[in-house]
């Protein structure tokens, strides 16, 4: 697992910054699930297969328990859990998830993701709304030309049973289709032969994958006989019309592979940076019951928050920088404590400030604090000290001027600018 150094986490923050305001203006409320399940809990909808994809382990209690993968899981679960809640709910969260990924660029064992879901709400207008939720929050972090791809788990679904006549081929097909979005179809079509399927059926159901375009153009490569999901599909694109949300583009390749998902799913891209999904989402309204609850109707997106800022770095966007402070220099060690207190009097104040942790000489004090972007030096020196006088250096124009301590805390903005 990685660990974060500076620079990203002020971007992880950014991102952080930009979805709680997105969260304010939708009128999504902050929670955060627990960041350990009992595996039983994960492996209801996908079954055992997703140990493979999971962190899992004994406690000391003998249980078998996993470390979250998603937020979504959680979530369901406890709003299943809740006996009294008026519906529909608006919920969020952001926070770290594990999963037993091959590490690459853009993929990792450790990441961050922000998470939105809307509980009890069976019309596609929920499914409309997180789609413009995600658009809303990409703008906001800084991204420009990110685009939507839509589809339908039942339109694949319904295409796929046309074409096998066996129940059980259905989970592998969808998660073939989904790998095209990542390899080439033609090492994946090899695989799947391999496993029994025959070659013919295979390029059928590869088919999805070049159905893209409009939703007519779609339709018409796909051809719409007995394929469940295209009006459901169609009342979303058309919601999102009206909700002014454009660059959005069929694409039924788009499966998503986890198995909750029932109704519209869709994935956010930035077609330059080549990283994958910035997030994806959909419609999953059995996992609740799959989960020992209610039956809850369920909408909700991911997106990948390290994906998200590799995607900004691509585009040149800059996070915010740290605050910067001003450094309490001294010129003698025997005034250390004298800087130290003058720094905690500006804190006080709410104005950033340090002073040197290791007696360093004035010199290498004044050369970090330029390292260090400081805004301003303060100095305190033997012979202005005895008249209660410190210089102030501004670090922008060089400036320097002697001014009593008093005055200073009095009026720290105007003397240190
Ligand atoms: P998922 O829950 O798999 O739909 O993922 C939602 C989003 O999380 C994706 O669109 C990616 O942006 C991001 N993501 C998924 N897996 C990883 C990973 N292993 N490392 C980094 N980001 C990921």
């Amino acid at each position: 697992m990685k660990d974060f150094e500076p620079d990203e986490m002020s971007g992880i923050e950014h991102i952080r910054a930009a979805f709680l305001k997105t969260c304010d203006i939708f009128g999504y409320t902050l929670v955060e699930p627990s960041p350990i399940e009992m595996l039983s809990v994960l492996e209801a909808k996908s079954g055992a297969a997703i140990r493979d994809e999971v962190y899992y382990f004994e406690d000391k209690g003998d249980r078998a328990v996993a470390l979250r993968f998603d937020m979504t899981v959680g979530m369901t679960r406890a709003i299943s859990a809740q006996k009294s809640i008026r519906l529909p709910v608006r919920r969020a969260a952001f926070g770290g998830v594990w999963r037993y990924d091959e590490p690459q660029k853009g993929r990792y064992r450790y990441f961050h993701q922000w998470d939105i879901e809307v509980y009890g709400a069976a019309s596609t207008e929920a499914d409309a709304e997180i789609i413009e939720f995600t658009t809303r929050m990409l703008k906001f972090v800084g991204l420009r030309n990110t685009r939507i791809e839509i589809s339908h788990r039942m339109i694949a679904e319904s295409y796929i049973a046309k074409i096998m006549d066996n129940r059980d081929s259905l989970g592998d097909m969808l998660r073939a289709v989904d790998r095209t979005q990542k390899r080439p179809e033609s090492e994946i079509i090899s695989e799947y032969e391999s496993k029994g399927y025959s070659r013919n059926n295979l390029e059928a159901v590869m088919r999805l994958a070049h159905a893209s375009g409009t939703a007519d153009e779609a339709e018409s490569a796909l051809g719409a006989d007995g394929l469940e999901g295209w009006d459901e599909l169609r009342a979303v694109l058309d919601s999102l019309e009206r909700r002014g949300v454009s660059d959005i583009g069929v694409n039924l390749g788009i499966v998503r592979g986890l198995d909750y998902y029932s109704g519209v799913v869709f994935e956010a891209f930035d077609p330059d940076s080549g990283v994958g999904a910035l997030a994806g989402g959909g419609r999953y309204d059995s996992l609740a019951e799959s989960l020992g609850g209610p039956s809850l109707e369920a909408a909700g997106v991911a997106g990948g928050v390290e994906r998200i800022l590799l995607a900004m770095n691509a585009q040149g966007i800059k996070t915010g920088l740290p605050a910067r402070t001003t450094v309490v220099a001294y010129a003698d060690k025997d005034l250390a404590l004298r800087a130290a207190s003058l720094a905690t009097a500006l804190r006080n104040l709410g104005i950033p400030a340090t002073s040197d942790l290791a007696e360093h000489s004035l010199k290498k004090q004044l050369s970090n604090a330029a390292q260090d972007n400081a805004r301003a030096i303060v100095i305190v020196a033997p012979r202005e000290i005895e008249s209660d006088t410190v210089i102030v250096r501004n670090m922008d124009t060089r400036a320097e001027k002697t001014v009593k301590v008093g005055e200073l805390l009095e009026n720290p903005e105007s003397l240190l600018s």
